[in-house]
This record gives C-alpha cells, sequence and structure tokens, in this order.
C-alpha cells in the first residue's frame, strides 16, 4: 500500500492551517501544521523580500525534517513609504504595538497623500522547499488604497486600512468567505497547488 505523501506547512497558526487545507484539498497529500509534525523551532526571519523569508522558513523546515515543506510570509507595502512595513509588517513600530496604533501611524505618514499616491497592497509569497534542494515560490497580492480612517472590525492587523475599491470597502469589512477568495494568501496557495499538481511525490 502506497502512504500519501506527507508535506509540513510552517505555521503554527491554527486559522492559517484550517485556509490552507481547504484550497489544498484535491491534492493527495497529507497536510501537517508545525504542531502536527511535534516541531518547535525558532526561526530568523532576517531576509529583504518577502521571497527570502519564505525560503528561509521553509528550507529550515525541511533540513530539519527531511520532509518535503511549505511556508509563507506575508505583509502590507504602502507605496507612499517606499514600500513599508513590507517584511517588517508585524514588528512594525514593535511586535506587542496594537494595531490600532500601527495603523494610525500609517495614517498619519500619508495625511497629505491624495489619489492613487494612497496604493498599496498586501502581498504573500509561498515557498515550497523540497528535500533534493528545489525551492518553488508563488506570489499573491490584493491591490487597494489605504484609507482615511480605519474601517471595519473583521480580519486582524492593517485589514481596516486597506480599501479594495471594486468591492467598495477595506478587508477589514469584508465577510471571511469573501476575503479568503480574493486574499493574497489564497491566490498564492492556489498558484502553488497548480504547480505542485505537476510534481511527482513518489519521488
Ligand atoms: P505573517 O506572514 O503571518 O508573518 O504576517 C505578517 C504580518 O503582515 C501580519 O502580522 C500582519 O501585520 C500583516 N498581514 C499579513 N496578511 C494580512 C492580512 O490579511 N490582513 C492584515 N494584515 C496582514
Amino acid at each position: 500500500m502506497c502512504s500519501k505523501k506527507k508535506i509540513i506547512f510552517a505555521t503554527t497558526n491554527e486559522g492559517k492551517m484550517k485556509e490552507i487545507r481547504m484550497i489544498m484539498e484535491g491534492l493527495d497529500i497529507e497536510l501537517l501544521s508545525l504542531k502536527d509534525a511535534g516541531i518547535s523551532v525558532d526561526i530568523k526571519e532576517d531576509g529583504k523580500t518577502f521571497e527570502e523569508n519564505a525560503v528561509i522558513k521553509a528550507r529550515t523546515i525541511c533540513e530539519l525534517t527531511g520532509e518535503m515543506v511549505l511556508a509563507d510570509d506575508s505583509g502590507l507595502e504602502v507605496d507612499y513609504m517606499d514600500k513599508a512595513p513590507g517584511v517588517l509588517s508585524a514588528r512594525y513600530l514593535g511586535e506587542e504595538t496594537p494595531y490600532h496604533m500601527k495603523n494610525q501611524a500609517i495614517l498619519d505618514n500619508l495625511k497629505e497623500a491624495v489619489g492613487q499616491e494612497r496604493s498599496a497592497r498586501f502581498v504573500c509569497v509561498i515557498a515550497a522547499a523540497f528535500p533534493d534542494g528545489k525551492i518553488l515560490t508563488t506570489r499573491g497580492t490584493i491591490e487597494g488604497l489605504i484609507g482615511f480612517e480605519e474601517k471595519g472590525t473583521n480580519g486582524f492587523g492593517y485589514d481596516p486600512l486597506l480599501y479594495v475599491p471594486e468591492y467598495g470597502m477595506t478587508t477589514g469589512e469584508m465577510e471571511s468567505e469573501l476575503k479568503n477568495q480574493i486574499s493574497h494568501r489564497g491566490k498564492a496557495l492556489r498558484l502553488m497547488k497548480e504547480k505542485l499538481g505537476y510534481e511527482d511525490f513518489d519521488n
């Protein structure tokens, strides 16, 4: 009997795992979180790009376990702030600082910005690391504009700031089903699912 190929997703976040499992359904794999795989490591994410950080995470766990590993890295890019907070999104103004304060700081930075000067996006990169050293990456984004005040109480982090013109609301005002359908993470994961569909997991 041939058992399913195990793939570890390098996250401890159960909410993310739920979304990831839903999207990856249909691939002939067993998807494990770090907790499911019994792994606890502190990885230094010192890359300068989302790609570098996602690859650092995937490669580290792959080398540790000998299994194939997927990892993500995501954040908010504000064009008026030279794409900050970017890879530092979680650490912007300090990891413990409430998002209400981080969001207000971004609004203050953009006081003089009008129209397209307020362009911004959520970015997510998924990396796959294979035991033979091969690496694949995919990227998804949601494009929008930084609003003039926080709006919406759904979601988390910078969601109340990113106004998505096609939907006439911020991602913080979206129901989770809609956000998941159009999210940067969903897009990057679906692209990765497509790429993995071409992989031969028996090798
Ligand atoms: P990580 O990829 O889980 O490390 O997330 C990085 C950071 O980016 C989060 O802590 C948030 O600050 C921000 N971020 C990423 N995705 C989203 C999102 O969908 N909504 C709001 N903030 C996000």
